[in-house]
């Protein structure tokens, strides 16, 4: 039955958060990234899981040579940049047009009153990855995306994104044109010489491109009743981006994954399998969970009653509790947030490839996602998202808020989320 104490731990949630950042940054490929996807499935295994396997996949690493953002009109000047990661390795020169702060969570652009033709397009956003292909068709040459993150700090940010290619082709997988990314100082300078004349750039990015091969780490707590071929499924991906620790995003998702996945294996009770996804290569387009989902898609359309999504979950900062969900289940959610006296601020659709929610929910899986923005943690993506800006009390409320809803979910097999008829 639901216990109503909380049995996520604040102390087991840090120390197991702790550990894993021991493992120092989990880039694809590095050894970070390999220490932390052995970690996980030894402590599947340690805790006795019914199944626990690996699926290995090959991804695209991208490797930064050098990038340059120099002014060349009205005056000389060179720009400290960062490389728009996956884009054209080449040199472009051109005017700068200013098109504006672009909402992250939007996918819709209208472009159509502008002339983007031979321009280098200057946006500030979080997500360029959404736009670029739009910029192209209009025949921009170069972007430059702003970032936001306070003191000067620049964030990591990927030019291609949803769907990675997942086959022979990977190589060719990069944006038509170059990239950098600025700073907001940067941005400033920029916007106050565009207000007195044109400004020209020119923008040079260069880097390698080499397959390497990842994992997604699974573990299975299956059920009681044999029979029953459902499951749930729990998600959480461990790479991280290129800079930093990348504790928000996402060692507390995944610690969060962790510790469900040790408190689920005590009871063994459930009712409908239980399945832990610790999935690889997120943070450059999703591979992870693409291709888990690829590769059983009709098992996963016929058996996944739910999935849940741990991303950048929580921050000591006073962000918006946010629930990304759709139909019955969000409506369920709402529900027991009432009951448990558990806030939730703004609810968000699924239409965007932000998270690893999305290979599931575009194959008509009931998912979810709960965690704190807008705004985003000002220090996301940048060596500056460390352990020190999360609170471990609202990360094991939001952790316990979730096992309730998970223990739900897997002792009452009536409980259905379809849409379907
Ligand atoms: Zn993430």
């Amino acid at each position: 039955m639901i216990s109503r104490v909380d049995r996520m731990k604040r102390e087991n949630l840090k120390n197991t958060l702790e550990e894993l950042s021991s493992h120092g940054n989990r880039w694809i490929g590095r050894e970070g990234e390999r220490l932390t996807s052995s970690y996980i499935l030894n402590m599947f295994n340690e805790l006795g899981m019914d199944e626990v396997l690996t699926q290995e996949f090959k991804v695209l690493d991208y490797i930064p040579i050098s990038c340059s953002l120099q002014l060349t009109s009205p005056i000389q000047e060179e720009v400290v940049c960062e490389p728009l990661q996956f884009t054209e390795c080449c040199q472009v020169e051109g005017e700068v047009v200013f098109l504006g702060e672009f909402e992250n969570y939007s996918r819709s652009l209208d472009l159509s009153t502008y002339d983007l033709k031979d321009k280098v397009v200057l946006i500030v956003s979080d997500t360029p990855a959404f736009y670029i292909d739009d910029l192209v068709k209009k025949k921009a040459v170069g972007l430059i995306v702003a970032t936001d993150a306070p003191n000067g700090l620049i964030r990591a940010l990927a030019g291609k994104t949803y769907p990675p290619p997942l086959d022979d082709d990977i190589d060719l997988w990069k944006a038509t044109i170059p990239g950098v990314v600025i700073s907001k100082k940067s941005l400033y300078r920029l916007l106050s010489l565009m207000s007195l004349r044109k400004v020209k750039v020119s923008i040079e990015h260069k880097a390698d491109y080499r397959t390497v091969t990842t994992r997604n780490v699974i573990g299975v707590l299956s059920s009681l009743d044999k029979n029953n071929n459902e499951e749930i499924l729990l998600g959480a991906h461990y790479d991280s981006q290129m800079k930093g620790l990348g504790v928000w995003d996402n060692l507390t998702g995944l610690s969060t994954l962790l510790e469900l996945a040790r408190i689920l294996s005590m009871n063994r009770d459930n009712r409908r399998n239980i399945v832990f996804a610790a999935f690889g290569a997120e943070e450059v387009g999703l591979w992870g969970s693409a291709l888990y989902v690829n590769n059983r898609k009709e098992e996963i359309k016929a058996n996944c009653v739910a999935m849940f999504c741990l991303d950048a979950v929580s921050t000591i900062f006073s962000n918006k509790k946010s629930l990304w969900s759709e139909g019955k289940l969000r409506d369920f959610i709402i529900e027991r947030s009432i009951r448990y006296g558990f806030r939730i601020d703004n609810v968000h659709p699924l239409d965007l490839s932000y998270s690893d929610y999305y290979p599931f929910a575009i194959n008509g899986v009931p998912s979810a996602m709960l965690w704190e923005n807008p705004p985003t943690h000002p220090y996301y993506h940048t060596e500056e998202d460390t352990i020190e800006y999360i609170n471990f009390d609202k990360l094991a409320s939001i952790g316990n808020f979730i096992l309730a809803l998970i223990d739900e979910i897997v002792y009452y097999p009536n409980l259905n989320f379809s849409n379907k008829k």
